[in-house]
């Protein structure tokens, strides 16, 4: 069997499908984005096709080595998005080539289900007392929310105590037996971070995330002997020995995303290394259901994994939700807040190779938001 093409196709609302087929008629589909930048990563892909045509899929291992190392320069978000869509296809087609789920070519099943969480916005207390109230409904056991928009360096006394009013009505819509995960974005210093986080501790988060932006990891291992809350870190992370270091420094929950760090071969391979520090696996992905089926496979095979992300109705999806390019949206009905098993070849979806064919024709140019502080300079977003 040969790789005999590989097509990409941007599709609303801000996502990157690839398509890779081979000479057996053999097809498997990928996601490699990163959500901004769909252009530059599609000529990334474009540009790392030329190692696989004429190849044989099966041997993932080594493609993995050549598309992330044969270029000399390595790493970073748009290589390691592309390799990452690229991966994601090449185990479609080893799963529906052995007849076999994905998870299973991982080492089997671990669970029967996987936990997910619904995101809820955060911004307004009395709207989201309301959004939480939909998702329990809708029978999720977690949702995540956003600590905060644009604030202050240092917060003033209303701005912490808002991201803690917002919290605490969270939990008091929530009750005791349900998750509420707080992300902090990176919006925060880290001087802020530590002042909000003890002032959180007593509304018990499932977690904190990004405390501090990526490249301020080295602070984090002050901030998590500072608190008692888990903190995670990890989609702006794009493989192991960026995870290395942020795993050494305490952070609780290993967050890469499966269209940003490597694809299914290097999420696997964070997961193990997580395990050595007693850390738990929490995919990223307010993505695609391409994205979203793949970290459901490592989920089921993975040991060490806590609960999975996922974008249904989250803000992103005006013009197309997580359901729109599949034939059949069983693996995504949900139920008691989990997915079930999946036991398809591949990554068990099957996408609609004719809506995303069309969908293509007028793609997107989604952008983040560029946010400013009163005073006219830089916010993070
Ligand atoms: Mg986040």
């Amino acid at each position: 069997m040969k790789i005999t093409r590989i097509e990409t196709f941007m599709v609303p609302p801000r996502w990157l499908f690839c398509r890779v087929e081979t000479d057996d008629g053999v097809v498997g589909w990928g996601e490699p984005v990163v959500e901004g930048r769909a252009e530059v990563v599609r000529a990334a892909v474009d540009v790392l096709a030329e190692q696989l045509i004429g190849k044989d899929p099966l041997r993932i291992q080594d493609h993995w080595q050549i598309l992330t190392k044969g270029g000399f320069y390595r790493g970073g978000p748009v290589l390691s998005s592309a390799v990452a869509g690229l991966d994601q296809a090449l185990w479609d087609i080893a799963g529906k080539t052995y007849g076999a789920p994905v998870h299973a070519l991982l080492g089997g099943p671990v669970r029967e289900r996987v936990r997910v969480y619904a995101w809820v916005g955060g911004d307004e207390p009395a709207a989201l007392a309301e959004q939480i109230a939909a998702q329990v409904e809708a029978g999720f056991t977690a949702v995540k929310m956003n600590g905060a928009g644009a604030v202050s360096p240092l917060t003033t006394p209303a701005e912490t105590a808002a991201v803690v009013d917002r919290v605490a009505a969270a939990r008091e819509a929530l009750g005791p037996d349900r998750d509420v995960a707080v992300d902090f974005h990176g919006r925060f210093t880290a001087a802020s971070s530590r002042r909000i986080l003890a002032e959180l501790a007593p509304l018990h988060p499932l977690f904190v995330e990004e405390p501090v932006v990526p490249e301020q990891s080295h602070l984090l291992a002050r901030l998590a002997a500072a608190t008692d809350i888990p903190l995670a870190t990890g989609e702006r992370l794009y493989g192991r020995a960026e995870f290395l270091p942020v795993l050494a420094a305490g952070v609780a929950v290993a967050q890469p995303d499966l269209s940003h760090a490597g694809g299914v071969s290097e999420v696997t391979r964070i997961a193990s290394l997580a395990d050595t520090y007693g850390a738990l696996l929490a995919p990223h992905c307010p993505l695609g259901p391409i994205a979203l089926a793949a970290s459901l496979q490592v989920a089921f095979a993975t040991p060490n994994f806590l609960i999975q992300e996922q974008s249904r109705g989250i803000h992103y999806n005006k013009s197309a939700d997580l359901l729109t390019y599949l034939v059949d949206t069983e693996p995504f009905r949900f139920v008691d807040g989990h997915a079930p098993r999946c036991d398809a070849p591949g990554l068990g979806v099957d996408v609609d190779e004719k809506a995303v064919r069309a969908a293509d024709r007028d793609g997107h140019a989604w952008r983040n938001p560029v946010w400013r502080h009163a005073d006219g300079s830089f916010a993070e977003w």
